[in-house]
């Protein structure tokens, strides 16, 4: 992309709406654009993050099997009605009447939903076990909307929902989500600490939720600092072995880490001093098992082998797929601006032109262009008639990983320069060996 041909609003003054830095960050990148509280548009850069961070969120549910679907935004109050959520959730839930008076609602979850569509077509235990899952828009009505995307009003979420014939095949689906969860946040850059919470209105006993270290985090957390040790990394798990996925949660729950929902003082206590630590966190992500309660409620029932009918065992499991990108930069920010990490980058690197107009320059930051797209990265030309430090300022801001920084010296002598936007260092290489190290 060349900047002189995209939309980038990027905004010169700090918005002083903004409390936090990401808010702050991601308004001033002209990422967002709020249209009334709690609501925003995503601008084509803030876009862009959100579908790499959704593709990831892709790529981990499928790897493990679960399958993708769409679900409306708009539910009939009825399904709601069945299951008793519809008074229990209360002023959080938008209502809405279409034009013959039926009840509506803009879903803020789908647990309803779902089990209506499997009812409505599996009668077989044969048919499991089953995870669908979507990535669709809600809407809470928060009393708060704040910090920006973070606290949204209408957000962007991946809730999944398995189906299993017992207990035991439940939980596995409730251990395989916490795989997938911790290789979906590791590849965004991200530690998010699997932490025992409280179940709340979706009901259940079995839930952690997932929380990124920041100290403008809502929650407060309270942990075992060995927790922060662990790290999932490349490893190669059989997604349908109870055993490994069992092992795995048993690694990352084997220390203390809980919200101040399920906060026990003396449990906290008997860890050696040195080790505790109380933080906020940033919320990313929750996995629940909750049995039959919404299988009973709405009557979601399969054939077992000795031909009676069982209720399904169910669970949920989401990702706050815009909130994450608030979250990332509230975990890779500088005083001068975002470090994306690669894994959620908007562009690759940026190419900046010291002497727009000057023959070599621009013909060195075409190829370079070339040479980096017909690699499969997507380059951020500044391509503009600015000088040099707005270039700059900008690029720092935007935070691309690498910036190649061209220009008529360098030229001479053969060489362009390289910077890593995360340790800022410099090195000057030939424009080939520049490519080369960013693909
Ligand atoms: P919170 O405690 O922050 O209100 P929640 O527990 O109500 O979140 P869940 O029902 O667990 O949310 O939804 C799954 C995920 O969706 C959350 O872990 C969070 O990342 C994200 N999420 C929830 N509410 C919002 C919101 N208002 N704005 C943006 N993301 C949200
Ligand atoms: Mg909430
Ligand atoms: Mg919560
Ligand atoms: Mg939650």
């Amino acid at each position: 992309m060349r900047l002189s041909r995209y939309f980038l609003p990027v905004l010169k003054e700090t918005p002083s709406e903004a409390q936090i830095v990401s808010h702050r960050l991601m308004l001033r990148a002209g990422m967002i654009k709020q249209s009334s509280a709690g609501i925003y548009s995503w601008l084509p850069m803030g876009y862009k993050v959100l579908k790499r961070i959704e593709q990831i969120v892709h790529e981990e549910q499928q790897r493990a099997g679960h399958i993708p679907m769409l679900m409306p935004t708009l539910q009939p109050a009825d399904l709601w009605r069945e299951s008793g959520r519809y008074d229990a959730y209360g002023p959080e839930m938008l209502r809405i009447r279409d034009r013959h008076e039926r009840d509506m609602l803009y879903g803020p979850t789908n647990e309803e939903m779902i089990t209506d569509i499997f009812r409505a077509h599996v009668n077989s235990y044969k048919d499991l076990p089953l995870t669908l899952y979507h990535i669709q828009w809600k809407f809470r009505d928060e009393v708060r909307p704040r910090f920006g995307v973070m606290r949204g009003r209408e957000f962007y979420m991946k809730d999944g929902y398995n189906f299993d014939l017992t207990k035991e095949a439940a939980l596995h689906a409730y251990n395989r989500h916490l795989v997938t969860y911790l290789r979906t946040y590791e590849r965004m850059g991200l530690q998010a600490i699997p932490m025992r919470a409280d179940s709340g209105p979706i009901g259940g006993d079995n839930t952690h939720e997932f929380l990124v270290l920041a100290d403008t985090g809502e929650s407060e957390v309270f942990y075992d600092s060995e927790i922060t040790d662990l790290k999932f990394g490349d490893r190669d798990i059989d997604y349908d072995s109870v055993e490994e996925c069992q092992g795995v949660l048993e690694e990352f729950t084997s220390r203390y880490a809980r919200t101040d929902e399920t906060h026990d003082e003396a449990e906290f206590a008997a860890i050696p001093e040195e080790r505790r630590r109380t933080a906020r966190g940033i919320e990313v992500g929750q996995i629940f098992y909750f049995g039959t309660k919404y299988s009973d409620a709405l009557g979601a029932k399969v054939v077992n082998d000795n031909q009676e009918q069982v209720p399904v065992h169910m669970g949920s499991h989401g990702i706050g797929v815009s909130r994450l990108v608030g979250a990332i930069i509230e975990a890779s920010h500088d005083d001068k601006g975002i470090i994306w990490p690669e894994g959620v980058t908007p562009f690759h690197c940026g190419i900046v032109n010291l002497k727009q107009g000057d023959d070599e320059a621009d013909a060195a930051c075409e190829q370079l262009y070339s040479a980096l797209t017909a690699r499969g990265l997507d380059p951020l030309y500044d391509d503009r008639k600015e000088r040099a430090g707005g270039k700059f300022a900008t690029m720092d801001l935007i935070g691309l990983p690498w910036r190649i920084t061209v220009g008529p010296r360098g030229l001479k002598n053969g060489v362009v320069e390289l910077t890593s936007r995360k340790s800022g260092e410099s090195v000057e290489l030939t424009p080939e060996a520049a490519v080369a190290r960013i693909a």
